[in-house]
């Protein structure tokens, strides 16, 4: 049924809840984490329709509790993305022919069951699976999950409704087709949002997708995959595979039917992709979309003229909510001398007061950085500072792995602008701090500027609006998301789109109307009402 013109609801974002003590959300979380911790969960992959169990079983284990088994998932191999493939174009020509008014109700009825129904398990398999304390799952797994699938709807509707203009005796208008072919997502492990939002995105426009997500977050990508399943998703239009990322790309990237990849992860692994596509260029019928969301360096620079509280509340949100673990933490600062001594003190007392553990204890405002590999990374990373004569720890720099992956947050100061943990992303809770000149803020700027290779997020801090204006000319491709006096994370779909460009990514925006537009092909059709019958046009005449 399309005879109409369908208004959709008007997306407003989803009210994040608080969890005060004795609250009626709290207790109802309280309620959702004891019964995960109760289950062991047995979760299968999802091909066309098929929940596909190998017995090739992997164990899932909350980061904070190394001890506690939540349950295992069935690890697939070359064979199971090829079914992914086929099961995905088997359910191509009628997905993307469904009428966008059916297509559209799916993702929205799936947003209202992950804000009802679901709420508190997808809070729980967040907390338990990946570590976040409740306000950072419900700022991600809940909240902006809700708003990417809700917000999505409305852009698109807005895309489909821009249409060419026609001339005298035509009628000249715009198709926006899927793909040719399937879409490759490929998720990280930080955001449960971004897991559910890269496949939707793409299948929201018509497009069947094959759904890699990390191994550490399969836990609640399992609970999102029965939501969308719940909504009514058509089988094979979304498949989910836990499969190694190489093994996925070799199968993926040498198919002909391969459309387009939507990615976000680390930097290495987008160009390894990126190559592997170009060398297989000849043999794809269409060419492909390549989007990638990856890495940062984010920074933090402050002005002579800042107030110092709101710098260091920045700084110890920015660099230590979940444990640093996002693309757009705070890492690296730029502190001016008259401000020195006292941003380091209050930072130093501020991260003294943060309290570590799992994450059913609601006082921890830290918990465990998310699997073994990052925990020796990071502390690599702390212990190459602590004998480097150009650092000095001024608070953290602790890591203890015999309950789970805990990693102190950790503040360095260098002396040495470019030290690596200025430029290299270290993916966990550690800030460096490096302090300039106070009269040398345009050195400043242009350090910021030229000192990593990313350019993902990024703050300043400053009462002074000339420097303010400054600042953001010698910022302007420093940072695709670029704040002025707040911390440089915490992106709200609909409100700052997200994703930055250099090393960070192709910069096509997250939550918006541009990455919608890189999941279309538009056909543009004339159709002449009363068509010319000789082909001779009028100067072709002598008198
Ligand atoms: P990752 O690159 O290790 O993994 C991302 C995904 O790619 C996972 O599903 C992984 O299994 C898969 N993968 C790994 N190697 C692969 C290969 N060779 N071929 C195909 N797939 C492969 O990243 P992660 O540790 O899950 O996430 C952290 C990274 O993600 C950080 O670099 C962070 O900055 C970035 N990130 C960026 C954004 C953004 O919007 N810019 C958002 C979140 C995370």
């Amino acid at each position: 049924m399309s005879n109409g013109h369908f208004n959709f609801p008007q997306p407003v974002n989803e009210p994040v809840l608080q969890f005060a003590p004795k609250s009626a959300e709290k207790t109802a979380l309280k309620a959702a984490l004891a019964a995960a911790k109760k289950t062991k969960s047995d979760i299968p992959m999802y091909i066309g329709g098929q929940e596909v169990r190998t017995g090739k079983k992997v164990d899932i284990r909350p980061p904070h509790e190394t001890k506690h088994l939540l349950g295992q998932f069935h690890q697939g191999d070359a064979s199971h993305v090829k079914m992914a493939i086929d099961s995905a174009l088997k359910a191509h020509e009628q997905w993307a022919h469904t009428p966008w008014i059916q297509r559209a109700s799916i993702f929205l009825k799936a947003a209202d069951l992950l804000a009802t129904k679901y709420r508190y398990q997808m809070l729980a398999a967040t907390m338990l699976g990946q570590s976040k304390n409740a306000f950072q799952a419900e700022i991600d797994s809940t909240c902006e999950l809700i708003d990417f699938l809700r917000f999505n709807v409305h852009f698109l509707n807005e895309i489909y409704k821009q249409q060419p203009i026609s001339g005298p005796g035509m009628y000249n208008r715009v198709e926006y087709r899927s793909l040719e072919g399937f879409v490759l997502a490929v998720t990280p492990f930080n955001f449960t949002a971004i897991g559910g939002n890269l496949p939707t995105s793409a299948a929201m426009c018509g497009n069947v997708v094959v759904w890699k997500a990390a191994n550490t977050q399969v836990y609640s990508a399992n609970l999102f995959m029965k939501i969308l399943r719940e909504a009514g998703l058509p089988d094979g239009v979304i498949n989910l595979v836990f499969v190694s990322g190489p093994v996925v790309g070799e199968v993926c990237f040498s198919h002909r039917d391969f459309a387009g990849v939507h990615f976000t992860g680390s930097t290495g692994v987008f160009q390894g992709m990126w190559k592997s596509i170009g060398e297989n260029i000849a043999k794809y019928k269409t060419y492909p979309r390549i989007v990638g969301e990856t890495g940062g360096k984010d920074f933090i620079l402050v002005h002579p003229s800042a107030d110092v509280d709101a710098v260091v509340t920045g700084m110890a949100r920015g660099a230590f909510e979940y444990q640093g673990q996002k693309c757009s933490a705070a890492s690296r600062a730029y502190i001016p001398d008259n401000l020195a001594a006292e941003i380091r003190k209050k930072l130093v007392a501020a991260v003294k007061t943060m309290k570590m553990g799992t994450t059913e204890d609601f006082t921890n405002f830290i918990n465990a950085v998310i699997d073994e590999k990052s925990f020796s990374s990071i502390k690599k990373y702390i212990d190459g500072a602590k004998k480097d004569k150009t650092c000095k720890i001024l608070v953290g720099g602790k890591c203890d792995s015999t309950k789970g992956w805990y990693v102190e947050p950790t503040v360095i100061e260098t002396t040495n602008a470019n030290y690596t943990t200025m430029c290299e992303e270290i993916f966990g809770p550690v800030l460096t701090i490096y302090t300039y000149k106070a009269d040398e803020f345009d050195h400043a700027c242009a350090l910021v500027d030229s000192t990593s290779d990313y350019a993902l997020t990024g703050a300043v801090f400053s009462q002074d609006r000339y420097a303010l204006e400054k600042a953001m000319k010698a910022l302007t491709h420093s940072a695709g998301n670029f704040y002025i006096n707040d911390k440089p994370t915490g992106a709200v779909v609909g409100q700052q789109p997200f994703g930055g460009a250099r090393a960070s990514g192709t910069n096509d925006k997250a939550g918006s109307m541009l990455n919608l537009y890189r999941w279309l092909s538009a056909r543009t059709i004339k159709e002449t009402f009363n068509p010319p019958t000789d082909y001779r046009y009028a100067f072709l005449g002598e008198k």
